[in-house]
């Protein structure tokens, strides 16, 4: 793996993989790999021969009272799975600057009325921020791919539409959601919480399943979304959202049971928020 810390470097290596044959995927991540990151690759492999995998932690989708600080970083370990999984280049930029450079304005993305909804309500300008960084890789890769995790699920749909404007060369795939064996969606945020809390964690994707049952029984929403909430509530994990909407994220009407559609909830234990879906 060919590992490369500034622009330049990344330019010259993508120069010397464009003469080789095959598509390029690339796998952006904030790092501290788990077997979710993981999985992305393994889907990418198939659709690609080239992987380029990024580790950024981008500030500008942290909010001030956030973890942009405290975020855990593993550089050794993460270049060491990423090798396993043999990934051919991995750009961890040396500082901000590799990717936003001073020379250049920040090109900053809206992500308009849907990015300031469901976890963009809690968290302002989280997603103008992933859009901007997005972006700014998909500038400096170019890649044929893009691999995105269905575990942020309004991020994939953001970066979706995003990407069908500025950049409708690229083709994104979303990868499933990985769990711990009791169901709990991993996540780098999961080192935060103890052994116990990540077993109450996974009540809430047992809410999740139980949404969803009763909505294929044709339950009243409202009954579901009520129950659902005092569920977690009884749990002690408290919702900061849970609701029902199409595959796109629109707003679902009460009686419309025709196509896809999705829960998603996010909840905090211990000032850690905790988001999960299941899209049938
Ligand atoms: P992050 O490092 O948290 O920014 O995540 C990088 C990518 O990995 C994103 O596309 C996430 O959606 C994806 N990802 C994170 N956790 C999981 C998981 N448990 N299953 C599948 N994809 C995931």
């Amino acid at each position: 793996m060919i590992i490369t810390r500034t622009r330049e470097e990344l330019y010259k290596t993508l120069e010397a993989f464009s003469k080789r044959p095959g598509k390029l995927a690339l796998i952006p991540t904030m790092g501290n790999l788990h077997d979710g990151h993981l999985s992305l690759i393994k889907l990418a492999k198939l659709k690609a021969s080239k992987i380029i995998t990024t580790i950024f932690v981008n500030p500008l989708q942290f909010g001030k009272n956030e973890d942009f600080k405290k975020y855990p970083r593993s550089e050794k370990l993460d270049i060491e799975k990423l090798k396993e999984e043999h990934c051919d280049i991995l750009f961890i930029p040396r500082n901000g600057e590799e990717v936003f450079s001073k020379h250049e304005k920040v090109k900053t993305l809206d992500s308009g009325t849907l990015g300031s909804e469901l976890c963009g309500k809690i968290r302002p300008g989280h997603f103008d921020g992933v859009l901007t960084v997005v972006n700014k890789l998909f500038e400096l890769i170019n890649p044929n791919i893009a691999v995105f995790g269905a575990k942020d699920y309004q991020q994939q749909i953001l970066i979706r539409k995003m990407a069908k404007s500025l950049h409708p060369q690229i083709s994104l795939l979303k990868a499933p959601i990985i769990r711990s064996k009791n169901g709990v969606a991993l996540s780098s945020r999961n080192n935060y919480l103890s052994e116990k809390e990540l077993d109450i964690a996974a009540n809430l994707f047992k809410c999740l399943q139980n949404s969803v049952n009763s909505y294929k029984k044709r339950k009243q929403l409202n009954e579901i979304l009520n129950n659902a909430n005092s569920f977690l509530v009884s749990k002690n994990l408290m919702p900061d959202y849970f609701e029902l909407r199409d595959s796109e994220l629109n707003l679902v009407s009460k009686d419309n049971f025709e196509g896809r559609k999705v829960f998603l909830g996010s909840v905090t234990i211990n000032n850690t928020r905790l988001i999960d879906n299941i899209e049938f």
